[in-house]
């Protein structure tokens, strides 16, 4: 089940895909890794889901990442009496504290520092900024406001007051729950939404004491204004367009995405580029061609990895709009330009031996045509230094730590193999890897490859061989 591209691909997991034969039909179509959305479903759902994919993983032996994705203090409307409800440029609307189920005219709005915060004049953005409210008056728990655009609403949509700043925790109680409940279940990484500075990571991180990997969400211009700081503390980043380009010009959101791509590529960590980017194929069986050029962006920015989140988990062709992703970042990885691309953004080395030999394996994989370079790796960390080159061959991890190689999932060009085999000298492991490389179908027999590794075997950090080899 070898995948024929680099970038990675993620999917969220949601009503149109929980089943056991979805699951693997979106596994077989190229899915990286999953999404489990802590916003939605229960604790119980989540961990279904995860054993669903963990059977789908022990039948192909094919690690799967698995991230669990906290809602954080993500504003939402309560419900609907009929789950949607559609509405008219023009009409008059009502949030309030009323906990029930809403209907045309009104909806619960479970946040009493919104409704006293906002004034008359001010704007709620909702579903993604698609619905427009002014709120033209307010009283005693209520906000009535004028829809200026948007045709219709559904339940526990979020939504955004860019301007307004509300004293809100990082973490909510029910993140609190959500988070042990995840890493309880076994998910591989966290993602922390709406993080605004490098201590709201930094309070998580403490939580999750190493249980699993952190990926700091970027959808609130305050944390762009302190990204390298969370970027240190976080284990990867994901650039959550969806919240992000509603709080910021829309605009904005080409250039940020090339400048985080490149400030996350350099330390080497992964950075995912999530939403909507194949939007139109939640209702249709072909993307736009904005769409497709749109996943292609962020291929030739240099994602490490592309996400799928309403198309796999509630549209109407999860499958094939996995198959439309992996069929673009095949087509953009073979061409000169992106090659190109990917050399000139090339980062610094960085003077540790690691760097040293993970900089030269890059090197030296063009000069010798090889075809592949494989990896010891205990932690992942040799992984992680050789994905931020982007070299043009698949990087073979090996590795003994299973954790390792589910989080490695998200990593460019990362493919990697949980190898239980104890490693103790240099010269049976270049066999053991061409075998397991020939059997995953990264080589054949004759082909150069390239293997770093630390001697002694299993010490972390220990990068410090460099060797070329040949599949016999
Ligand atoms: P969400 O995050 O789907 O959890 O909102 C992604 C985004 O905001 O783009
Ligand atoms: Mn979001």
């Amino acid at each position: 089940m070898r995948r024929n591209r680099q970038t990675k691909i993620l999917a969220t997991i949601g009503p149109a895909s929980s089943d056991f034969e979805m699951i693997t039909s979106l596994f077989v179509a190229g899915v990286d890794l999953f999404r489990l959305n802590f916003s939605h479903g229960s604790h119980d759902g989540h961990r279904k889901v995860l054993d669903r994919i963990r059977k789908v993983e022990a039948i192909y032996n094919h690690p799967i990442g698995v991230i669990g994705d906290l809602q954080g203090p993500k504003l939402r409307i309560g419900n609907f009496e009929n789950d949607s409800i559609s509405l008219d440029k023009g009409q008059s609307f009502r949030f309030d504290s009323e906990k029930s189920p809403g209907n045309e005219k009104r909806v619960y709005l479970p946040h009493p520092e919104v409704l006293e915060s906002m004034e008359v004049g001010s704007h709620i953005f909702l579903d993604d900024g698609k619905v427009r409210i002014e709120i033209t008056d307010k009283g005693e728990g209520f906000l009535e406001g004028v829809v200026q655009s948007g045709s219709s609403l559904s339940n526990h949509k979020g939504f955004n007051i860019p301007n307004v700043i509300l004293p809100i925790a990082a973490l909510t109680e029910k993140d609190k729950t959500d988070l042990k409940a995840a890493i309880d279940m076994g998910v591989d990484w966290i993602a922390q939404s709406f993080v605004q500075k490098p201590e709201d990571v930094k309070e998580v991180k403490e939580l999750i004491q190493g249980r699993a990997s952190l990926m700091a969400k970027i959808e609130k211009p305050s944390a762009l204004a302190c990204l390298g700081d969370i970027i240190d503390i976080a284990d990867g980043i994901m650039l959550a367009r969806g919240d992000l380009g509603v709080e910021i010009p829309p605009e904005d959101v080409p250039s940020v995405q090339k400048n985080v791509i490149r400030q996350v590529r350099d330390t080497g960590k992964p950075v995912v580029i999530a939403t909507q980017m194949l939007e139109s194929m939640i209702e249709n069986a072909r993307p736009t061609r904005a769409e497709a050029s749109d996943v292609a962006t962020a291929i030739y920015d240099g994602a490490d990895c592309i996400m799928l989140s309403a198309e796999t988990a509630v549209g109407e062709y999860p499958q094939r709009a996995v198959e439309m992703m992996d069929r673009i970042a095949q087509r953009t990885e073979q061409d000169d330009n992106y090659i190109e691309m990917m050399e000139l953004a090339r980062p610094d080395t960085i003077n540790t031996p690691s760097d040293a030999i993970t900089t030269a394996a890059y090197y030296v994989a063009q000069d010798v045509d090889a075809k592949l370079i494989v990896n010891y790796t205990t932690s992942g960390s040799t992984a992680l230094r050789t994905a931020r080159q982007r070299p043009e061959v698949p990087i073979l991890c090996l590795t003994p730590d299973l954790n390792a190689a589910r989080r490695l999932m998200l990593s460019y060009g990362v493919h990697t193999v949980y190898d239980k085999d104890k490693i103790e000298d240099f010269t049976g492991p270049a066999r053991h890897a061409a075998e397991i490389a020939i059997e995953k179908g990264f080589l054949k027999k004759g082909d150069s490859f390239i293997m770093t590794a630390g001697v002694p075997f299993g010490v972390s950090g220990s990068t410090n061989i460099l060797r070329i080899a040949r599949a016999e």
